[in-house]
Parts: C-alpha cells; structure tokens; sequence
C-alpha cells in the first residue's frame, strides 16, 4: 500500500481543523525551516509556528535557513538563504544554470523522488478535489510510468538569440521571468545537436556581421533558433525566426549547417519564418524553406507524422508512445467500435486509435491542426479516421443530436483547464462504454472525473506517465466505464 493513503486520510481529518498560528512574520525575517511539502511549482513548502512557508528551490527533507521576503497573515514567499542539513533526496542537478533558468523546477531532487512527488500528486487531487476516497484512488492506480533516461528527451528547442556585454551574439534562455538571456547553448533535456547548430548560427552572425533581435529597440534581425529531431528518423530541423524578410547570404549560411558533423543526425529542412511584430509568440505566422522540404517525418509506433516550424507536436517522443500504448490498452479495442478523439491536435491519438477501431472521429478547435491531421491519415493510409474543426463542447452535441453519431469510446486529452461542462455531459448523454481521460493537470482530471463519476461511471483505473522529467508537469491516463445499472 501507498504511503499516500494513509497520508490522504490524515490530511482528509485535519481538513477542518486549521492548525494554530502563533506568530506573524515579516520581511527580512530569517527563520530555520524543515522542508516537509512540495508545492505546485516545486517549492519547498515548510511551516514554524503553523506559518506556511513557500521557498523556492528547497527539497523536501532540507533544513534550511531562509528569508521572509512577501508576507501575508497566514503564509510567507520566502529566499533559500542556506541548505543547513540536506535532504536524503537532494542531488547536484546536472545543468549549472538549474537554479537561475527555472524550466527544470525539479532538477535538485533525485529523479526517484520526483516520480513519487508526481504520483502523490495525483493521488492527493483525486482525494481532495476529486472526492474519491484515498482506497479507492489505491485500488485503482497503477505505478507511474517513469523515463529510463530522463534527459535529453525533448525533440524540440526555441532559444531566443541576444546581444553580450562584449556584442557578441549569444543564444541562451531567459532569467526567470525576466526578459534578459543568460547564454548556455546546452540545455539538458534536449539533444546534442542543438549545441552545435547554436554554436554554427552564433558563429555565422559574428562572422558576417548580422545582429540579434533586441527587444526593447525592437531592432536587429535575429529572434529565435527553433531546432526540431525527429528521435526515430534522426531527421533534424532548423528554423530561424528573424525579424525581416529575408536572410543574408542564405547560401553560405545553409553550406555551413550542412557541413556539419552530427553523428546519425542529419539536417533535413532549413527554413526562416519572419516576425516583425513586438510579441512575446515566437513564430511567425508563415515560413519560408532554404533548404529541404520544409517538414522533417518521426514516427510514434508505426504513425508517421509530418512536422512542419509550425505544427504542434509532442516534445517528448519517447514518453508520448508510453502515454498513447496506454490509452490504447485503455480502450482495449477489439477492431469495430466507433472512438472520438477530442481535443486531436494534429490527430496522433487518432492515428494510433484507428488502426484498431472501427471509425474514428477527431475534433479540434485550431484548423491548421486539422488540416495536419487529414495529411497525416493520408501519409498512413488511414481512411476511417474523420476530423471536425470547432470546439469539442459545440461540435460533439452537434454531431450527436443533429446526425445521431454514437460512441463505444470516448478519448479527451485536453489542455489545462480540462473539460467543458457542456462536453462532459454530452459525453455522459452518449453513454460510451468507455471513457479515456489524458490529462496534463491533476487538479482539472479530479474535477472532471468528480462529474462523469457522479454521472453514471466508475474510475477503474489511474496512470500517471511522466512526460517532462525535471519539471513539476505530470500526465495522467484514466479509465471510466459504465455502471451498468
Ligand atoms: N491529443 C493531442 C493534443 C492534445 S493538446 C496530442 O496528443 O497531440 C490539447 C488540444 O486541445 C490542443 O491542440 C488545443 O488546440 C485543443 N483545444 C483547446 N480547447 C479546445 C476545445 N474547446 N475544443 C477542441 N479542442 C480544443
């Protein structure tokens, strides 16, 4: 059994019974706190005196000596001053710029610990937003599905190019929430190649005298270096995004990428997409190809899938097939049966869904998406998948009540906010046999799963999957069917 039950239930009888405050503390306060909890973010949450601490940066089982730095009456934002006796947890993150770059908010502790802290946190969700009660989230949730490797899994990277002290160009990411790049070509959940393609594209500008973007000016040409890998075909893709129309002495610039030794990477498609507006969104609305055919090819399982600068597609390759597999075992469909898949994007579940169902649906509010995933269906051979563009809360009720189409199951994975009531009890209404819920937020899956199952289904079974080592992010898989009554 979970440690988690026992721990869900305690925190389910204390919930009524705030613990006493003794104390309030201010600004420049420096206290001594145990680290006992880890917050949404991946701070460190502590208590003293039944204050409630929030300090970045502090792994559960740490004494540290920190700051008050924002306090409120119940609650502080603290600074990590000084680790006093580290955490059994604790680790040396791998990159340097861990601390300061804040992408991998979980990089000190042991990848171990992380995945205990994800699955934790999806038990607890479902426990106190979800209102299941912790034996039965025990009863039905599986292991979380960790990474072997839990690096250099990301196939793709967007680092915003800037200008040094010296002038040089540097590539980099942004410090905090700040908008000022910190230079490191290496980040550590990416591949290799990206630190040489950087490295040959900071080279070209020095060399020839072409200027970053620098944002507050709104001046110089180049924003951003997007490089995508395609991890099954080892096809790579570089797209600079540049605010102009053009890029000087393209010929040269694409000599140079190609001639570059990546291994079993090979460049496959170089392309510019030009931004001239003063925005935080990174591409442009369009690209142009220098090189190649615009797209790179990957594969997830035996699904080929086109990616172009501009489509969405999963960044973690090797999880994503982990994360489908499930949803397929999930469904455990037997070759007839009538699937939906909402929210489809490019249509990847539906992809895979359709080689072993009868017909397939897909729905997705962003055309563009669509019109990837008719191209993909194509590329596949797949004739029994059919896609819809508009929300899956206008589009489903539509298509049920006007055209009478029936579900033997219903897949979701949509994005945080989770499902809209209007979708949710159309789905019930449908009454599929049974229901996958992907989601990317525990607290919206509690939710959500506290509606179907107050509506006629039964959770029978839970997964989380780690789809972003390092981060705080968790994926999770469910299984509803209904209650026959
Ligand atoms: N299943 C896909 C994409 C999941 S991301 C995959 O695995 O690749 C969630 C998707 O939901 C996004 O593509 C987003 O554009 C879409 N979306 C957001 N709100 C929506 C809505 N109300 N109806 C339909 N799709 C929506």
């Amino acid at each position: 059994m979970r440690a988690f039950v026992l721990e869900a239930e305690s925190m389910e009888k204390k919930k009524n019974k705030p613990e006493k405050q003794l104390h309030t503390y201010q600004k420049n306060d420096l206290v001594t706190v145990t680290i006992e909890d880890v917050g949404t973010e991946g701070e460190g949450i502590g208590k003293v005196d039944g204050y409630t601490l929030f300090i970045k940066d502090g792994v559960m089982g740490d004494v540290v000596e920190a700051k008050i730095m924002k306090a409120k009456k119940s609650y502080a934002y603290a600074r990590l001053e000084k680790v006093l006796t580290p955490s059994p947890f604790r680790i040396e993150p791998l990159c340097q710029y861990a601390r300061v770059c804040g992408g991998c908010q979980l990089q000190a502790v042991s990848y171990e610990k992380q995945l205990w802290f994800k699955e934790r946190k999806v038990f607890h969700d479902l426990v106190r937003i979800g209102g299941f009660s912790a034996q039965e989230i025990e009863a039905v949730m599986e292991p979380i599905l960790g990474m072997e490797e839990p690096f250099a899994y990301r196939n793709k990277a967007q680092y915003p190019i800037g200008t040094d002290k010296e002038g040089k160009p540097v590539a980099g990411f942004y410090a905090g929430r700040t908008h000022s790049i910190i230079a490191n070509t290496d980040c550590k959940l990416g591949t290799a190649v990206n630190k040489e393609i950087l490295e040959a594209v900071l080279d070209f500008m020095e060399e020839n005298h072409i200027p970053a973007y620098d944002e507050t000016l709104q001046k110089g040409l180049v924003r951003h270096v997007l490089i995508r890998c395609g991890f099954t075909s080892k096809e790579v893709m570089v797209c600079l995004v540049i605010n102009g129309k053009s890029f000087p002495k393209e010929k040269e610039f694409t000599d140079r990428l190609l001639s570059l030794s990546l291994g079993d990477w090979k460049i496959e498609s170089i392309c510019i997409s030009s931004n001239t507006k003063n925005t935080n969104v990174i591409m442009g609305e369009s690209y142009e190809v220098l090189y190649g055919k615009g797209y790179i090819t990957d594969r997830i399982g035996d699904v080929a899938f086109q990616i172009s600068p501009l489509s969405f597609y999963q960044v973690n390759p090797v999880q994503t097939k982990e994360l489908y597999q499930l949803a397929l075992d999930y469904a455990n469909l037997k070759g007839d049966e009538t699937v939906w898949d909402l929210y489809c994007g490019i249509g990847t579940v539906s992809l895979f869904l359709a080689k072993k169902a009868g017909k397939v649906y897909g729905v997705e509010v962003i055309p563009q998406a669509i019109d990837n995933a008719r191209e993909n269906a194509k590329i596949n051979g797949i004739s029994n998948a059919e896609f819809f563009v508009g929300k899956a809360e206008e589009v489903l009720p539509e298509k049920y009540e006007k055209e009478q189409i029936r579900a033997d199951v219903i897949v979701v994975d949509p994005p945080r906010k989770g499902c809209d009531e209007a979708c949710l009890k159309t789905m019930v209404r449908m009454q599929p046999e049974k229901i996958v819920y992907i989601s990317c937020d525990p607290a919206t899956l509690a939710r959500d799963l506290k509606y179907l199952c107050g509506n006629g289904y039964q959770l029978k079974k839970v997964r989380a999957v780690d789809q972003f080592p390092q981060t705080v992010h968790v994926e999770t898989v469910c299984l509803l069917s209904k209650l026959n009554v």
